[in-house]
């Protein structure tokens, strides 16, 4: 899964740091950093919770896994196999 990030939402609650300060990063004036969290399958339930209790709505849940990344497999971008 991953978590949508809307950092121009946030207000800077802190809600979801305390929740897991290990997935929600925040800087140094308690706004979430900027750019979508993957989150590894066994974080998810904890990342679920922390992006729930923000109350701006500032963390969007999308469930769809992550694409697998095959490593030095280069696919053909022109559709020649
Ligand atoms: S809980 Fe929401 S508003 Fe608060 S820091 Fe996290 S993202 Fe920002």
């Amino acid at each position: 899964m991953r978590i949508i990030v809307h950092n121009a939402k946030c207000q800077g609650h802190a809600r979801c740091w305390a929740q897991a300060p290990h997935i929600f990063v925040l800087d140094d004036e308690g706004y979430i950093l900027p750019g979508d969290i993957e989150v590894p399958e066994r974080e998810q339930p904890l990342a679920s919770r922390g992006a729930r209790s923000c109350p701006e709505g500032a963390l969007e849940i999308d469930p769809t896994p992550a694409a697998p990344v095959e490593s030095g497999v280069l696919q053909p971008r022109d559709g020649r196999v």
